[in-house]
């Protein structure tokens, strides 16, 4: 299995130490009407997002999935320029985000088919000119119902799944509708543990977490630091309770970490604002405050190396 990187295929084995779901720069749709906010200057932009890159780097992190959807203003380029820059090898992904958040109207209009097309494409042949391939799939399902939209734009990833073999990279909301993806993308031919159900840290709900891993999925505690939604004591708790209960090589941690926002976050606010209201969620808060935790609490090194290593080597490897 080789895995489309911004800087050429690699093995499963290359992979290293990988983070699997953070963000390099995203912005919400329309972001760019708000003309009251200052011009993005890119260059800033990049060297403030390469020295996060590279303090992460110096933890011994090698890899990182940016899973953008298409319409979350993806940069591929951008992306390019962090990994050659910080030394971590970066993987971009085709897809789209949820109906509610992501911009559906272009697609919704398209057959399911053409959607396909253009996933085998992003992945085959590069996204857009720029000769980057895109490494997985994104899916994405709102809160507690996955729309006609939503259900359309998973079976289209399915079939490209299935087509090129590589991996579906999932975000849900409130720990719901994991389920669904499962059922969708077996239904069309993938097995289960080529799925990452994203964002399943949301809430205390060990029962959910479990049951997605007793079906094949990997399990995604990917939002340490962003404590809006839930706590990291509780998300610690979870992990625990996942390996206790012998999934712990099903599961995969992150931090959904946006280093480079463009525009404001709706009904949130600007960057700093979010800076303010989450100040652990940074790159390397995992290492910083997260794993020296998860050892006071008895977890040992090798469950977390088994974690950080194995699970995403397994995960594209098998
Ligand atoms: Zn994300």
């Amino acid at each position: 299995m080789q895995i489309n990187t911004t800087a050429g295929a690699i093995t499963p084995d290359q992979l290293g130490r990988t983070l699997v779901h953070e963000h390099v720069l995203a912005g919400y749709p329309g972001w760019f009407m708000d003309t009251r906010l200052p011009p993005f200057r890119r260059a800033d932009a990049v060297s403030r997002v390469v020295d996060s890159f590279q303090q992460l780097h110096a933890y011994g992190v090698r890899t990182v999935i940016d899973p953008c959807p298409a319409d979350l203003g993806r940069d591929v380029e951008f992306v390019a320029e962090i990994s050659q820059r910080s030394g971590i090898t970066l993987i971009c992904t085709t897809g789209v985000y949820t109906e509610a958040f992501g911009i559906p109207y272009t697609f919704r209009h398209l057959e399911t088919s053409a959607i396909e097309e253009i996933y085998i494409r992003e992945i085959e042949d590069g996204i857009g000119a720029t000769g980057i391939k895109a490494g997985l799939i994104k899916i994405a399902t709102g809160d507690g119902a996955v729309s006609e939209y939503e259900r359309r734009m998973l079976v289209a990833a399915t079939r490209a799944a299935r087509a090129t073999g590589v991996r579906l990279i999932s975000h849900t909301e409130n720990c719901s509708c994991g389920h669904d993806q499962i059922d969708i993308v077996t239904a069309g031919g993938v097995s289960a543990n080529h799925l990452l159900v994203g964002h399943c840290d949301g809430r205390d709900d060990h029962p959910y977490q479990a049951s997605l891993a007793a079906r094949g999925a990997y399990v995604g505690f990917d939002r340490f630091g962003l404590e809006v939604f839930n706590s990291d004591e509780t998300r610690m708790r979870n992990l625990r309770q996942m390996i206790d209960a012998g999934y712990r090589d099903q599961v995969m941690v992150s931090q959904d970490k946006v280093n480079c926002w463009l525009g404001r976050i709706p009904g949130v606010g600007s960057a700093d604002d979010i800076a303010r209201i989450v100040p652990n969620w940074t790159m390397t808060h995992l290492f910083e405050r997260i794993f020296p935790r998860l050892l006071e609490m008895g977890v040992s090194q090798s469950d977390i190396d088994t974690i950080l290593v194995e699970n995403p080597r397994r995960f594209f490897a098998d």
